[in-house]
């Protein structure tokens, strides 16, 4: 394999969504058929190192990550919705966000009690939107083995809040 810098590929948006916020935009990564391939294969050696049976993933960016690397890897691909997307009977949670509060769902039946669940997202920030993934899967019984992701923002400390979770991202900012 050729080595990518991933970073480069990461272009950095000032004040998005608001003022004070820099954003990582990984579109540029995702439109470069190649670095795409790569990025997918680095994180899919990892996750078959897991062992795992199916990939859950939160809308939308987690798709982007979660649903290749299942592909890859010919696993299942779980969709983790916002509230009232999910057409079949659902199981949710709630989470603390900085102002407020949202809801994740999933499918009740998506994921068989002791199956090995490896959850993926693009980024981790504070991890509030990875722990949900977890407790969602949890509540079907799903174990999960391992959290995948393109980006890890360490000053957010998202990792302390995934328990001992064995973590694996492609590019860290400090
Ligand atoms: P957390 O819940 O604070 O860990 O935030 C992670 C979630 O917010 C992920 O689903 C990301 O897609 C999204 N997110 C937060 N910050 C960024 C960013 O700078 N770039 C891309 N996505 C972000």
């Amino acid at each position: 394999m050729l080595t990518i810098q991933y970073r480069d590929w990461i272009r950095d948006v000032p004040d998005f969504p608001k003022p004070g916020i820099l954003f990582r935009d990984i579109t540029p990564l995702l439109g470069n058929g190649s670095v795409y391939q790569q990025a997918i294969a680095e994180l899919a050696e990892r996750v078959r190192a897991w062992g795992a049976d199916v990939i859950a993933g939160p809308e939308a960016r987690g798709y982007v990550v979660g649903a290749p690397l299942a592909a890859t890897l010919g696993l299942g691909f779980v969709p983790v919705r916002k509230p009232g997307k999910l057409p079949y009977t659902t199981v949710s949670v709630t989470y603390d966000l900085e102002y407020g509060q949202d809801r994740l769902e999933i499918h009740s039946d998506a994921i068989q009690k002791g199956q090995r669940v490896v959850v993926a997202d693009d980024l981790l920030a504070t991890g509030g939107t990875m722990s949900a993934t977890i407790e969602l899967v949890r509540k079907l019984g799903g174990e999960v083995v391992g959290a995948a992701f393109f980006i890890e923002l360490k000053a957010l400390e998202g990792r302390s809040r995934l328990g001992d979770i064995p973590i694996h991202t492609l590019v860290q900012y400090e």
